[in-house]
């Protein structure tokens, strides 16, 4: 599923993960993760309330102006079933091609789609619309000093990546823009497909603002996870 049309014999695992940003004016935090219904109606293994995993890095109500949802799957979005109320000072921020597909076109409805969303996340997205919490975004858009929400589609209509200037250099949090880092060295995308040939041209998008492709993080690899420090329980440190 991660890599399109290899590996048929290859047995991988996936974590499943959100992202902050902890600038030196404030933090930002890029997913919602799962929901806690979702999580349990798919029965998730060790699956944590990414409210309070933030928490352990004083990540919290009190300090977070500006949640990025990269993307509308249940993985990515669902979170918003606890988000605005956790953060209530927060701003969300989606792509207005997202936010259309997902709560305005019959499609997303059929199977290819429905399976790999969270309806009741959705349907809160949709009323957040009608309110000043949620920021729609149309392209690329500087949202604070040093961070750029990119449009990258093809896994989804308007999957949003973010760059982020760090000591490193430009780092970019892909999220499901590539499932594994070796989707980019590669060259391959998932078989989670909305549109290839964009999906192609977003993979050349992120490559073209980074120095180093490791500074490009994806969405799911277990490498996150066990090849950077550890700074908290289920927490590492990417950059
Ligand atoms: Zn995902």
């Amino acid at each position: 599923m991660v890599l399109w049309n290899e590996g048929w014999n290859e047995t991988i695992e996936r974590n499943y993960y959100i992202w902050v940003i902890k600038g030196k004016n404030e933090n930002i935090i890029v997913d919602t993760g799962t929901g806690i219904t979702e999580a349990k109606k798919r029965k998730l293994k060790e699956y944590v309330n990414p409210v309070d995993v933030l928490t352990r890095i004083g990540v919290n109500g009190t300090n977070v102006k500006k949640v990025i949802i990269t993307h509308v799957h249940f993985d990515h979005a669902g979170g918003i079933e606890m988000f605005p109320d956790a953060f209530p000072k927060a701003k969300f921020y989606l792509q207005k091609m997202e936010l259309d597909f997902w709560t305005k076109d019959p499609v997303a409805k059929r199977a290819p789609f429905r399976g790999i969303t969270d309806a009741r996340a959705n349907r809160k997205i949709a009323s957040m619309a009608e309110s000043d919490r949620l920021v729609i975004v149309d392209g690329d858009m500087k949202i604070a000093p040093g961070i750029e929400l990119l449009l990258a589609p093809g896994h989804t209509t308007g999957l949003q990546a973010v760059a982020v200037n760090t000591e490193k250099g430009s780092a970019i949090v892909a999220s499901d823009c590539a499932h594994i880092a070796r989707s980019f060295t590669d060259d391959i995308p998932s078989c989670f497909i909305t549109d290839i040939i964009a999906w192609m041209k977003s993979y050349d998008k992120l490559k073209s603002k980074v120095s180093n492709v490791d500074l490009i993080f994806p969405g799911h690899d277990v490498k996150m996870l066990t090849d950077y420090p550890k700074i908290a329980e289920d927490v590492t440190r990417l950059v």
